[in-house]
């Protein structure tokens, strides 16, 4: 069994990148720029934010982060977006999800341009993406597709079953992975809280990919032997054991399905650094379209 390490890969990435940003600034090029919209107060949003902000300092982007007030109304909200869709300065833009209930998530995807939506939400990116056409990919699906390349997992003819089907990871995994070529060239069934005998679905598969939010929900009599384990889930839950008094699981009972596993990414520190990395790759990818 081999553990997937997230670290390591996004470790590697964030080097390349790196490189790449002191090569850009050597020929005269400016820095790529990211800017990230953080509305609200909501801890886990500015936690994210900030490691987002630290990456880019490691890679050599610029970045700033626009703070708005928890009231801020959607109009207003929508105004800050069109600037940085005008801004020639920002090469990219995200706004931190979830936003407050009096805003429409939809109406704030939709109003960011195609060219800098980073994150890849836009239904354009989305469409782009799924007719196999050059799109910015949703950073967790990308950095999994990373993590699948890094290290060469065979992907072809496989069955792959994906447990969550949101917009965000479910969907566009299972799109990706049903494309040709590598990785790639899967069979893939995706399974959600309707799919009948869940269980039975899941052992067939040759990977399973889960993305559900619950924490420990795939144990090992739902693994088939030799079974690639992708675990996107990340559950907060309190621990004596730790100085933050929390700790975090996965969607997957690790001890006891990483025996039966060929490969399994472990919870922290397997999906979750992938996917700020890809969030610098699409970066990287706005800027490039200025050179
Ligand atoms: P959503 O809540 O949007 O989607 C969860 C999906 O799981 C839904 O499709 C839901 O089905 C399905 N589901 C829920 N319960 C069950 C069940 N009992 N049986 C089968 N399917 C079920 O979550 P996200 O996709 O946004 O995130 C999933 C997890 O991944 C979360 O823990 C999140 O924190 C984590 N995450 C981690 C990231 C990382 O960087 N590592 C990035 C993004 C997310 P239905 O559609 O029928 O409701």
């Amino acid at each position: 069994m081999t553990i997937i390490s997230g670290k390591e890969v996004a470790a590697k990435l964030k080097q390349d990148i790196g490189a790449e940003v002191a090569e850009m600034v050597a020929k005269g090029i400016r820095r790529p720029y990211l800017v990230a919209v953080l509305v609200g107060n909501d801890g886990a949003s500015q936690t994210y934010v900030g490691h987002k902000e630290k990456a880019c300092h490691e890679v050599g982007f610029e970045s700033k982060v626009v703070r708005m007030d928890e009231s801020t109304t959607e109009e207003e909200l929508l105004k800050v977006i069109d600037s940085l869709n005008k801004d020639p300065e920002v090469d990219g833009f995200i706004v931190q999800l979830p936003l407050p209930k009096h805003i429409s998530e939809q109406k704030v995807i939709e109003a960011i341009s195609p060219l800098k939506d980073v994150d890849g939400f836009n239904p354009e990116n989305v469409g782009r993406m799924i007719s196999g056409l050059d799109a910015y990919i949703p950073a967790t699906p990308d950095g999994i597709m990373e993590l699948l390349k890094y290290y060469q997992i065979e992907t072809k003819g496989k069955h792959c079953v994906v447990v969550g089907r949101s917009n965000i990871v479910g969907r566009p995994i299972a799109n990706l992975l049903s494309m040709k070529g590598y990785p790639g060239d899967c069979t893939v069934t995706i399974c959600h809280s309707r799919t009948a005998n869940l269980k039975e679905v899941v052992r067939q598969g040759d990977i399973v990919i889960a993305a559900i939010g619950q924490a420990e929900f795939v144990t090992a009599d739902m693994i088939k032997e030799g079974a690639v384990v992708i675990d996107v889930g990340i559950t907060r839950v309190p621990s004596d054991k730790t100085k933050s008094g929390f700790k975090l699981l996965g969607d997957v009972k690790y001890d006891e399905v990483a025996p039966k596993c060929s490969y399994i990414t472990p919870v922290p520190g397997g999906v979750g650094p992938m996917t700020i990395i890809s969030l610098m790759k699409n970066t990287l990818k706005a800027a490039k379209r200025r050179m």
